[in-house]
Formats: structure tokens, C-alpha cells, sequence
């Protein structure tokens, strides 16, 4: 068993993106997942499909893992759930691992926990209990409610770490959920996948950071009248996902209308692969938005000080 790691001690808040791509698989960037160390909680938001391969050769204390908390259900944002709870149950974790998420994450959870079943009985049987404590094995899910579609919900405080909840709007996936976390004066969200809505701009308000989803337009639109063609199938996919997501350009309006000091654009789509690519997302995003612009990448790291 990993030895208390230095993050779960002390008064910081440590963010690590292990996932800051969409859903086109590409080698540059695997699918959604932000990984939140603070109150001594290790806790994932959203497990996409290659992100845990990035949590656990990131050396952190996996052990510790506590809670995941999904934002919605599609493929890209849970796909290595079982992979998550598997890996940190072999690497010594000793209680259940809470699933939060909106209504259908017991859903999630139960079809998870049929898929692995056999390989928890081979892990118990090969090892011993001792090794691999049975009652660790096997994920808890908890749905969250939001009693006010027009507020942020608490649903999870712990030694001074409080999570709050927000519905966003990715229809017709329903309901889907942002996080915000307040901890010791600092401020960290995360949209999740949405367009820009009324609140959206409300429940960021004041972030320290933003882990905020953007997909471009433009370059989705090239792809579709560009020289090479897609087939008709993937013309109507890259057209239909324009209509429950932001481009950079919106997304940075609602972080300066938020006054967010750091915006740091996740599920990265279509994938970029050079500099000059870059440049084309970020395009207008400097004159909208006043703050701190940060492009994501998988394991980039982030380290808040308490502000008291
Ligand atoms: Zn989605
Ligand atoms: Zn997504």
C-alpha cells in the first residue's frame, strides 16, 4: 500500500487534467477526466476512455482514490470506470469508491459492476481478502439531485471541501452536470459537456479556474466543405454535435462574463495536432476574454494556495 502521498496533506489544491480531449480518439489527447486532490479527497471528474492509463502513471496516490463524479453518460466521459475502480482497488484501496452523477448513474454503475464481476472474484481468489478487501471492490453509486435548475446544489462537503452541482444543458442528454469546488477561498469548475446557457456564466462566477468545454466550429465546418469530403454519415455527426457544445469563442464569453481568472479549454475537438492548429481554436478568444488562456493538455498540473 502507497504511503500517505504529500497531497493529501496540507491546505493546497492540486488539479491535474489527465484528459483533455473530446471524443475523436487522436495520440495527442485522451478523452475527459480532471482529477481533484484537496481536504485530503482524491476525486475524478469524469473517466473517459484512456485517461486512468494517465492517473496512474502520474505516481499519485491512487489508493486514496474516494469518489468519481461523472457530468453525463456519454462513452467518452465514462469509459474507463471500470479500469478506475479495478486499478485503484489492486493498488490498495480499502474502501468503496463513490460514484456520484446525475439520475442513470446507478445505471452506469451496476452495468460496471456486472462487467468486472468476474475479475473481482479472480483478484479476491488469487490474492486473498487480506490483499484485496472485498467490501473496497465493488462501487458505490449516489445520485445527485438538483432541487433548482437555477442554483448550484451542495452535495458533497468534507473537512472543508464543498462540491457543488449544476445542471447544464446537453440535450437531449439529461440531465448533465457541472462541478464547482470551494475550497479555502479558491474556486474551480468544470462545465462539463454544454452549450452556453443562461446560468452557465452565474455558476463560474468568480473561478480561479475553468475547465471549460469547447469545441470549434470553424474547424469542424472546414472539415465539412473542405477538399476532402467526409461521407454523409460524418457530415451530419459534425454538424448535430455543433448544437450541445461551445466554440472557444463562446466559451470565452461566458468566462469573461463570469470573471474567471483562468480559462483552460478541455475536450479539445476535432483534435489538434500542430501549433498552427492551435491558433485556429483560439482564434477571437483573446479579444473576448481578459484573463489567463490556457490551451489543455493531457497531464497538465495545477496548484492553488489556500486564500484563507
Ligand atoms: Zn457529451
Ligand atoms: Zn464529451
Amino acid at each position: 500500500m502507497m504511503s500517505m502521498s504529500k497531497y493529501l496533506k496540507g491546505d493546497k489544491m492540486h488539479i491535474f487534467l489527465f484528459g483533455s480531449g473530446g471524443p475523436f480518439n487522436n495520440i495527442k489527447r485522451v478523452a475527459s477526466s480532471i482529477g481533484v486532490i484537496a481536504a485530503g479527497e482524491f476525486i475524478l471528474v469524469d473517466v473517459g476512455p484512456g485517461s486512468y492509463r494517465n492517473v496512474d502513471m502520474m505516481r499519485l496516490p491512487v489508493s486514496y482514490l474516494s469518489s468519481i463524479f461523472l457530468t453525463h453518460f456519454h462513452s467518452d466521459h465514462i469509459g474507463d470506470l471500470g479500469e478506475a475502480n479495478m486499478l485503484s482497488w489492486a493498488n490498495g484501496r480499502t474502501k468503496a469508491l463513490e460514484v456520484y452523477g446525475p439520475k442513470g448513474v446507478s445505471k452506469i454503475v451496476n452495468g460496471f459492476i456486472m462487467a468486472y464481476e468476474l475479475d473481482t472474484g479472480y483478484r479476491i481468489a488469487h490474492h486473498g481478502a487480506n490483499i484485496m478487501i472485498p467490501e473496497a471492490g465493488t462501487p458505490l453509486s449516489k445520485t445527485i439531485s438538483i432541487s433548482d435548475p437555477n442554483k448550484v446544489e451542495l452535495f458533497f462537503d468534507r473537512n472543508g471541501l464543498k462540491v457543488y452541482a449544476f445542471q447544464v444543458d446537453h440535450s437531449p442528454v439529461k440531465p448533465a452536470l457541472g462541478y464547482r469546488f470551494e475550497y479555502k477561498g479558491n474556486v474551480v469548475v468544470i462545465t462539463g459537456d454544454t452549450k452556453k446557457s443562461e446560468n452557465l456564466a452565474k455558476f463560474c462566477n468568480d473561478a480561479d479556474i475553468l475547465f471549460c468545454e469547447a469545441i470549434s466550429f470553424n474547424m469542424l465546418n472546414t472539415m465539412i466543405s473542405g477538399p476532402a469530403k467526409p461521407p454523409e454519415r460524418l457530415i451530419k455527426i459534425l454538424k448535430d454535435i455543433q448544437d450541445y457544445h461551445m466554440s472557444p469563442v463562446i466559451a470565452a464569453g461566458v468566462a469573461q462574463e463570469a470573471k474567471v481568472k483562468k480559462l483552460v479549454y478541455v475536450h479539445v475537438t476535432p483534435p489538434i495536432l500542430t501549433t498552427a492548429i492551435e491558433e485556429k481554436y483560439l482564434q477571437g478568444v483573446s479579444e473576448i476574454f481578459d484573463g489567463e488562456v490556457i490551451l489543455g493538455q493531457d497531464n497538465m498540473t495545477f496548484r492553488l494556495k489556500p486564500k484563507n
